[in-house]
């Protein structure tokens, strides 16, 4: 089937739907400039491997190590700004065409594009904690403390060790994930946009809906369950799909 037509039978599906959910991964956000992990090329994984770098074994074993090299990668999505697509699905959640966003994503940008339900499964980059006391602290803060070499940065209150609010590999689910869950098993319809769908446990959501749409440039495990595939750009894609069903 043609892209064309792929985009109707998306927009057929979206509008018969009764409650819809969209999963999002990092493929949304490379179109505002943020590499993901996986793609061919670009991917960050091309020159290193996240699951260490972005994990619990580093920042409890080597945490100046964590600081130098993951903390960076997480502090270097901050800037970015929304894309087409972002606000795409902030507009259709407007619209009530879709229930909310589930995000794999820890860059804020469906945030600042206006979604307002986001459950952020993997957590964000606004906030840390004190891994001691549990004193909340800002992003900011923490960078202000790594810029001027305060490895690993320190609690101001207690002196434990600061963690920024990021599911790193190891670490468990966090409760906005069993809220997503609840949103997917009432739903009759998930489009995944820009995920590899490769990271567990969030790749269990695509499996517990009867329709499924996946947006992704390239291939997935789940496409053979998939009502619909578009191996295409998610802006390019949701605008086509958006236009349908305006019409
Ligand atoms: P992933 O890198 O494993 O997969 C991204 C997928 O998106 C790839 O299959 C790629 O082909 C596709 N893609 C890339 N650009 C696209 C585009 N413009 N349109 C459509 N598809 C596109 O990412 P994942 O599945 O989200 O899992 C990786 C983990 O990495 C997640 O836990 C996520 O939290 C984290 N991560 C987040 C960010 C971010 O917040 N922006 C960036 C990198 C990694």
């Amino acid at each position: 089937m043609d892209s064309k037509n792929l985009f109707k039978k998306a927009a057929e599906l979206i509008k018969s739907s009764q409650k819809t959910m969209v999963l999002t991964g990092a493929g949304i956000s490379t179109e505002s400039g943020i590499p993901d992990f996986r793609s061919p090329g670009t991917g960050l994984w091309e020159n290193m491997d996240p699951t260490e770098v972005l994990s619990t074994k580093v920042l409890f074993n080597s945490p100046e190590e964590f600081y130098r090299v993951g903390f960076k990668i997480l502090s270097s999505m901050r800037n970015a700004e929304p894309n087409e697509a972002h606000y795409i699905l902030s507009e259709i959640e407007k619209e009530g065409i879709i229930a909310g966003v589930i995000t794999q994503n820890i860059d804020n940008l469906h945030q600042k594009a206006g979604s307002k339900k986001v459950y952020e499964v993997h957590g964000n980059t606004r906030e840390g904690s004190c891994l001691r006391c549990g004193e909340k602290v800002s992003f900011e803060l923490l960078e202000e403390k790594v810029a001027k070499e305060e490895l690993p940065p320190r609690c101001d209150r207690c002196g434990g060790m600061l963690r920024p609010d990021v599911v790193l590999f190891g670490d468990p689910m966090p409760h906005a994930f069993d809220l997503a869950l609840k949103e997917v098993q009432e739903s009759d319809l998930l489009i995944v946009i820009g995920s590899s769908l490769v990271v567990a446990p969030v790749n269990f959501l695509p499996g517990m809906v009867d329709r499924l749409i996946i947006i992704n440039a390239t291939e997935t495990p789940y496409d053979y369950k998939a009502d619909v595939v578009i191996r295409e750009k998610a802006s390019y894609a949701l605008r086509n799909i958006w236009n349908l069903i305006k019409s």
